[in-house]
């Protein structure tokens, strides 16, 4: 597999994701993912990107306002 965009080498990683969820600003850290070595570009696999909606919807659920929420991946996962 290569990169979508510069066809660069993938290699297994974290990242950061960030997402706004209304009026929520959620930072999910060390997500696992596969980035590109060029540009840095991150490609997570389907079974992240399904923990990642859950984790979104829980975090969605916590807040009504402005806010930031910082989830650390690896907690939330396990
Ligand atoms: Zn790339």
């Amino acid at each position: 597999m290569s990169c979508f965009y510069c066809k660069g080498a993938l290699e297994k990683s974290t990242t950061e994701y960030v997402e706004k969820q209304g009026s929520v600003i959620v930072i999910i850290e060390n997500v696992p993912c596969e980035k590109c070595t060029q540009c840095g570009e991150a490609y997570f696999s389907t079974e992240v990107a399904r923990k990642l909606n859950e984790i979104l919807d829980s975090v969605k659920s916590i807040s009504t306002r402005l806010t930031v929420a910082v989830v650390d991946y690896a907690e939330k996962a396990a």
